[in-house]
Formats: structure tokens, sequence, C-alpha cells
């Protein structure tokens, strides 16, 4: 899969695509992670990449000649997606339909944003990863790079691990444990040390329902609520009233 990065901070990128996962499925060619600066497509000796708004206003604004001469020199792989924090809510759904494809570019904007021509005329989608502004587009790549490159056979040792964990049927994940079995007198429950893997796993599902219900309504109300099924599960194991305070939601 090729991933194309257009940023003004390519050390930012390069620095985490560099590291661990992204890093070996790099070396291992998995991944053709190209991140272009686009100070290289600026004209002039200061490489000059914003300017001021038209109408007025406070900060900069990125030009449409380097971004649309970087697309035009590079010829990266489409869709062309805009980060910002105007975009549709990035999720695990998107990040699926992307791990899907052959490739595809992201756009790193900085200061107040980008020229209103590159999202009308350059780019094919664009994609938020949360209600809340950062100073640049370049960790939000971070993030859509990790969550799709995961997801890319051959990046995860294990391919069974991207089949099993939050978001995958619609509910967040149930609770992992590891040894000691016992620790500073906080003991793993019994049910995952009996050896009963139909037990297992119907406990592990009360818990991702346990915790859907507490933490994300929002994902319990998409799949259509709960059924009775989901009820009897919960009581089997006595989870039928929040585990979760709800001051900490
Ligand atoms: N003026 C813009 C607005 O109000 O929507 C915010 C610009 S922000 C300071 C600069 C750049 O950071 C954006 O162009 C975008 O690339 C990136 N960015 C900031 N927050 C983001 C978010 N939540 N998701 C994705 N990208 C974000």
């Amino acid at each position: 899969m090729r991933i194309d990065v257009l940023t003004i901070l390519p050390e930012v990128v390069q620095a985490f695509t560099s590291a661990s996962l992204l890093g070996k499925a790099r070396r291992d060619r998995v991944l053709d992670i190209r991140i272009h600066d686009l100070r290289d497509s600026a004209t002039d000796v200061h490489r000059t990449v914003d300017d001021s708004p038209f109408g007025g206003g406070a900060g900069m604004v990125l030009k449409p000649e380097p971004v649309f001469d970087t697309v035009e020199r590079v010829d990266p792989p489409r869709p062309l997606v805009y980060l910002t924090p105007a975009g549709r809510p990035f999720d695990q759904g998107h990040a699926r339909r992307l791990a899907g494809g052959d490739g595809f570019t992201l756009l790193c904007g900085r200061y107040e944003g980008i020229d209103q021509r590159i999202r009308d005329h350059l780019v094919d989608e664009e994609l938020s990863i949360g209600d809340y502004v950062l100073a640049g587009g370049e960790v939000a790549a971070g993030v859509v790079i990790e969550a799709v490159g995961r997801l890319v056979p051959g990046v995860l040792g294990n391919s069974e691990s991207v089949d099993d964990e939050s978001f995958s049927d619609g509910l967040l994940e149930y609770p992992h444990y590891t040894r000691p079995a016992g620790y500073r007198g906080w003991e793993v429950p019994d049910v995952l040390r009996s050896g009963d893997h139909g037990r297992v796993a119907r406990w592990r599902r009360a818990w991702s329902l346990r915790r859907t219900i507490d933490v994300r309504p929002d994902l319990i109300a998409a799949r259509g609520g709960i059924t009775d099924a989901d009820l009897a599960l919960l009581a089997e194991f006595d989870l039928s009233a929040p585990a979760v305070d709800p001051h900490e939601r």
C-alpha cells in the first residue's frame, strides 16, 4: 500500500512513521510511505507557502500553488484526504475502507487552514480526528496512518488481533489480564482461569456490552439497542448495573 503525505513539517511525519510497527512495515516494504515537503514546490527564496487571508482576519492561509504543484508533480494515490476539524469524524469504518484500497494521500494543513480552491478542486474527502483543534494536520496524519496501516495484511504480526477488538462488532473491547494471577491483592476473575472457553467468551461479550452501555451509549443505539439476550448475558455475570460511575463517563 502506498500512502503519501503532503506537509510543511516532513520531519514530524517521518519520525512518527519510522518507529515501531510503521517503521518495520516500511522497512519490510509492506507500506510505501512517501512524505512530500510542500515547501519544495515554493518558488521564492524564502520557500513561502502561506499568505494572509482575503477579507482580513487573523492568521495565514496555505496557498494553492504549492499544493497543486506538489500533487501534479508526484501524482499521489487517491483518495486525497484533507485533514481538518471541519471534516467527517474519522472512525474504524474509514480505517477499514482505506485499508481495503491500494493507497491514499493525506494533506496536512497549518495556520488557519488551506485555500478553499484546494478543497473544491483537488481534495476528494475531508476527515477530522476529533472535536478539537490542533496546530497542524501532522499528528492527525499519524493517527490515520497508524489506524489504517495496522489493518493492512502483513503489518501486524498476529493477523487475528484486528478481528477481536474495540469497534470490530460495534462494541468496545472487554478487559484483559495477564500474569501474575494475583497482584497487590487484586485477583484475575476466576472465569478466565476456568478453562471453560464458552463461559470465557460469554464473560467477554458481557463485559463488552457493559463497557459500551456505560461509556458509549451512541454505539449501542447504532446497533439497535439492547436485546433480551444481551440483558440475560449481563445478568449471568452480575453486570446488570453500571460498572462505571456516571460521573467518570
Ligand atoms: N481554522 C481551522 C478551523 O477552525 O477549522 C483550524 C485550522 S488548524 C489551527 C490547522 C490545521 O490543523 C488544519 O488545517 C488541519 O489540517 C489540522 N487540524 C487541526 N485540528 C484537526 C483535527 N481535529 N483533525 C484533523 N486535522 C486537524
